[in-house]
């Protein structure tokens, strides 16, 4: 499946929600008209101004120390309020990726293709704005896809979609014309916010690191057996805490011990796979 030498593909990729999932909620409903109306308070969005201020940069550091590059899926709304991390991501040799405009689940939108083109494409002409390069890649904000998206993204210029669950690998959806759209499948067992963040009252997080780590080291070693793609889905203000990015240290030294390993970003799994 991989090109020769390789037999695993791993890519890390970041959600950069930041604010979207209080103030983006709030300024949505503004932007959509609604007359439903939330008061804006501090902390919760102080804590996704934690991913921003701390975990960014300390992620930076650490995948420039590795040498690896990263996907980050980032909602127009967090570019917009943090132009300068969004191009020093860029400028740092790392994808930036389609993730909705204000963190819209594409479902909410029942049925209506025009809205979530409008979503697609805001979320496209933001990033686009600040690292010069229109975005390849989509990932939903709700983890979950109306049946129509795969088309809707192909027409928009999208090469994959990385929000669905059922394979290990890579692999194409073919639209009725024959248009392919490359799926970059990911889990919630893979997924950092169910393990650490504190939700209440339907996420307990706070995992012990020791814990993830004996779960994603386990799952990496079957994706390398028979030679998946291992998809990590991170979010700065979870994974930026200090002794989570201590484990995901030790993990990515135990992954780079091991022979025909790519560390790629989502593109170049997608495009590598269009070119098979
Ligand atoms: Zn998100």
């Amino acid at each position: 499946m991989w090109p020769k030498g390789i037999r695993c593909g791993v890519c890390l990729s970041f959600d950069f929600d930041a604010e979207s999932l209080s103030l983006g909620y709030i300024e949505r409903l503004r932007y959509e008209g609604s007359p439903k109306r939330y008061p804006k308070t501090l902390t919760p969005i102080s804590r996704g101004q934690y991913g921003a201020k701390v975990g960014i940069p300390r992620i930076l550091r650490f995948l420039e120390a590795h040498n690896i590059k990263a996907t980050f899926f980032t909602p127009g709304f967090t570019a917009d309020l943090y132009p300068d991390l969004i191009k020093r991501i860029a400028s740092e040799g790392h994808e930036l990726a389609n993730h909705g405009y204000f963190h819209e689940n594409p479902t909410d939108f029942m049925e209506d293709r025009r809205r979530e083109r409008d979503v697609l494409r805001r979320g496209n002409d933001t990033l686009e704005r600040y690292c010069g390069v229109r975005p390849v890649g989509y990932r939903s904000p709700g983890w979950d896809l109306n049946t129509y998206t795969p088309e809707l993204l192909l027409e928009e210029g999208f090469i994959y979609d990385s929000s669905l669950m059922d394979q290990e690998h890579p692999y194409i959806l073919e639209a009725s014309n024959g248009k392919r759209l490359v799926e970059i499948p990911i889990d919630w067992l893979l997924d950092d916010y169910v393990h650490f963040q504190f939700s209440p009252p339907n996420i307990p997080g706070l995992s012990p690191p020791s814990k993830v780590l004996e779960i994603w080291q386990g799952e990496f070693d079957g994706y390398y057996e028979e030679g998946g793609c291992f998809v990590l889905t991170m979010h700065p203000q979870v994974i930026g805490r200090t002794h989570r990015m201590k484990m995901l240290e030790r993990l990515v030294q135990y992954i780079k011990e091991k022979q025909g390993v790519w560390f790629a970003t989502c593109r170049e799994v997608a495009e590598y796979w269009l070119s098979k």
